[in-house]
């Protein structure tokens, strides 16, 4: 039986692996965290349809039977290639002979941090979006530092995406719509607050994408500012004051509000350029993997025998990342057929 190994046990891997297994192939997923899911793990609710992100991972979860080899914690050190097949030595102390390799390395959030002027970090009412998706999943309130309920919130989109000092000039294609979700939780929680939205210019690519936008403004009263973030100040009280400029309007703007969400933006992980190094994978510019063709066969990676899928080769929605991954298992299967 011909053997795939799967480096990064997220949405991706767990879904290919699943698709692999299916197909007649052996299957080993390694993942250097103590748990599969990835990022999925962190998360409360998805975009567009609010469906709780435990339900999904359960799904992909209850479908990596016993059959599917599981190296949790573990780590991929050596990469030796010969004439037939690849051999992988794992920190576990396995060597693993492999016919075929899908990296599925996912992506990292970026670090709000080195966006100092917007006080992450620094000021106690700056959160990012994965910390709100994390308080909602905990059933936490949506607090100021001094345990009131918010009034007033400001939503910064873009924040390490499309910003040429942050070195990252791409768009997240996530954010928009998860500024908007968030937007709206945080009205059905806080029905008395005012949100306010401040982005560039808004990438409701998706289906129902528009609608929820519309709905954010009409049912919720979220309201849309165009501009960018030059920077955020704490006032005494702990409030945060934001300097704009409100791009539609051609004015400078000032705002205080007592809590800003900051969108943070996908980045590639630092896995994925460990991984680089030990297979010979090529980069691009951005620090995603290099694909053979963007139209046809974009799963293929410059080596023969890699594979790639999920968000290692770029921002996705879920959605995107599980049928990347369901192409993958295609691809695979015909170079391992061949
Ligand atoms: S999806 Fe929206 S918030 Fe995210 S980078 Fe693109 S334009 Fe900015």
């Amino acid at each position: 039986m011909k053997h795939v190994l799967v480096i990064g046990g997220g949405v991706a891997g767990m879904e290919a692996s699943v698709r692999l297994s299916q197909m007649g192939y052996a299957v080993s997923i390694v993942e250097q965290s103590d748990k599969l899911g990835g990022k999925l793990n962190r998360w409360h609710s998805l975009s567009p349809d609010n469906s709780n992100a435990s339900d999904l991972l359960g799904k992909l979860k209850s479908q990596i039977h016993q059959g599917i080899h599981k190296h949790l914690n573990t780590e991929v050190l050596s990469v030796i290639k010969n004439k037939l097949h690849f051999v992988v030595g794992l920190s576990d102390g396995t060597d693993l002979k492999t016919d075929a390799i899908l990296v599925s390395t996912g992506f990292d959030v970026f670090d709000a941090q080195k966006k100092e002027e917007y006080g992450y970090g620094i000021y106690d009412n700056v959160i990012t979006s994965a910390d709100l998706e994390q308080i909602f999943r905990d059933e936490d309130e949506l607090k100021t530092t001094s345990g009131t309920a918010p009034k007033r919130i400001g939503i910064i989109h873009c924040v390490g995406s499309r910003d040429e000092k942050a070195g990252h000039t791409y768009c997240s294609q996530v954010c928009c719509i998860t500024a908007v979700k968030q937007a709206i939780e945080i009205k059905e929680h806080l029905p008395d607050s005012e949100v306010f939205c401040f982005y560039m210019d808004l990438r409701m690519f998706g289906r129902k994408f528009e609608d929820i936008y519309r709905d954010a403004q009409v049912k919720h009263g979220i309201q849309f500012i165009r501009g960018r973030l030059s920077e955020a100040f704490e006032n005494p009280d702990g409030s945060v004051m934001l300097k704009a400029e409100d791009t539609l309007l051609g004015k400078p703007l000032k705002m205080n509000v007592d809590k800003v969400i900051l969108m943070v933006g996908m980045i590639a992980s630092a896995k994925t350029k460990k991984i680089k190094e030990l297979l010979n994978l090529q980069i691009e510019d951005d620090g995603f993997y290099s694909i053979a063709d963007t139209h046809y066969e974009s799963t293929k990676s410059s080596v023969p025998g890699i594979f790639v899928a999920g968000a290692c080769t770029g921002p996705k929605t879920i959605e995107n990342t599980i049928n990347d991954a369901r192409a993958a298992a295609i691809q695979i299967s015909e170079y391992l057929k061949q």
